[in-house]
């Protein structure tokens, strides 16, 4: 009896692996060979002419400019364009869109009003439309309802459907109430605060937290440091940069008033999010120890903004640079209003083309055009924790690129409009239009077991 079991399994097992093994055999992987006239390294501010980029399957393989085109390759021709890393928003929320009507701007009402799904999908159609204006990477850091952050961060690496590399935080971690000032009735008999916000009080709070947030797919941690008076210690916070580094995350702190920012700098945190309350001595500390900052610098438009509050922005953000604060560049965008509209076709605003347009706060404070494209790719990556798999343009990384027409080391604006762009490999948009049928499977095509992986 037990010998014809051994037996039985034996020969699954033989079975199962001349399947694999004729899988293998059979996969063809897919070779994509790009001409690029200009080919621009952010990390150095050079260009070179004339590359070829080797593509094989998801990753590059080779560059050069003397290098043979594999029998059977794609060829695409981007000898009139400047190829550069996709572009990443360091701070952004995906899955909430608070709007004038009907809730009057209060994204308490957005979140008694729309469901999960609801804004899973919302999250699906913001990924799309960002990574149409170049953005292959972003850090999605909460208020996204029941993890739709994560789901959409698993359904895109699953290969379901385009859209860029999201690294979610799950919901924001906070002292009692995270942002939100509820009533006693919708806190105490309608728990309001989950889940837009986990309460953590305690350390055993703060770790049980973290943990739910790494089980259910978050790739970072974002607290409230400063949300209420009674916010996160120097303590609290250097135990939830420990706790999350078990699983693999950076933190990133909300931070709102001054005291905040310098218990987040004391305790070494590796993100601060929102540069309103940092002052120049801030500044200096947070560009010694090599802390982040995801500014969120709003630019004054006609549907967001106000002048007084953008001249303070552009301050901060001037003043951060000058102080050589690794910068990144972000929006905090979740909001929609009807006058988002193009001044001259009256169409509809694109999240993505409203994203890029923060490059008008950058370009205000007089940043040059070289530290703006470093901030907007290389410290992107470095802040979502991914340069070593994926951002620059080199052998071995995931194939991840966008073409422009123009040099934007000498002029930013051209990063405005995106000709092409490559995700893992694969072609979403060339010649200025969005060809994504490729991305579109009727099932996972990636990670199918449905696991959390790292
Ligand atoms: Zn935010």
């Amino acid at each position: 009896m037990h010998i014809r079991i051994a037996t039985g399994l034996l020969a699954l097992m033989v079975a199962l692996m001349f399947t694999e093994a004729a899988a293998a055999q059979s996969a063809v992987v897919a070779v994509t060979v790009i001409k690029a006239g200009r080919l621009l390294d952010p990390e150095t501010g050079t260009a070179t002419t004339n590359q070829i980029i080797i593509v094989e399957g998801e990753k590059i393989k080779e560059i050069g400019s003397n290098l043979s085109i594999p029998p059977g390759a794609t060829v695409i021709d981007l000898s009139k364009l400047t190829v550069l890393p996709g572009l990443v928003d360091a701070h952004t929320h995906m899955a909430i869109t608070y709007k004038e009507q009907p809730e009057n701007n209060y994204y308490y009402l957005t979140y008694v009003m729309e469901s999960s799904p609801l804004r899973a999908i919302q999250a699906a159609s913001n990924g799309i439309q960002l990574l149409n204006s170049g953005f292959t990477l972003i850090r999605d850091v909460g208020n996204n309802a029941m993890y739709a952050d994560t789901a959409l961060r698993q359904a895109i690496e699953q290969g379901w459907l385009p859209g860029p590399t999201v690294i979610p935080s799950g919901p924001i971690i906070g002292s009692t109430g995270g942002q939100l000032w509820p009533t006693p009735e919708m806190y105490k008999q309608h728990n309001i605060v989950f889940p837009e916000y986990i309460d953590a009080d305690t350390p055993d709070e703060i770790v049980k937290a973290i943990r739910q947030n790494m089980l259910l797919g978050a790739r970072t941690i974002k607290i409230c440091v400063d949300c209420k008076p009674w916010g996160y210690s120097v303590d609290d916070i250097k135990l939830v940069i420990k706790e999350a580094a078990k699983g693999g995350c950076k933190v990133e702190g909300h931070v709102q008033t001054p005291d905040g920012a310098q218990r987040a700098i004391d305790a070494g945190i590796y993100i601060i999010a929102h540069g309103n309350a940092l002052t120049p001595e801030h500044h200096r500390q947070m560009a010694e120890k090599g802390i982040f900052l995801a500014g969120t610098d709003t630019p004054f438009t006609k549907y967001r903004g106000s002048e007084a509050a953008f001249k303070v922005t552009v301050g901060k953000l001037r003043d951060a640079w000058e102080k050589k604060v690794p910068l990144t560049f972000s929006t905090d965008f979740d909001y929609w209003n009807d006058r988002m509209k193009n001044d001259q076709t009256g169409e509809w605003l694109s999240r993505g083309e409203m994203t890029i347009a923060f490059l008008d706060t950058w370009k205000a404070a007089n940043i040059p055009a070289r530290d703006i494209l470093y901030a907007i790719t290389i410290n992107g990556y470095k802040a979502a924790d991914i340069i070593k798999e994926r951002g620059p343009i080199k052998p071995g990384l995931f194939a991840d690129m966008i073409a422009v027409s123009g040099d934007p080391l000498t002029n930013i604006d051209v990063l405005r409009n995106v000709q092409f762009v490559m995700k893992n490999g694969m072609v979403f948009k060339k010649d200025g239009v969005m060809t994504p049928e490729k991305f579109f499977h009727p099932g996972p095509v990636r990670t199918p077991n449905g696991r959390w992986t790292r």
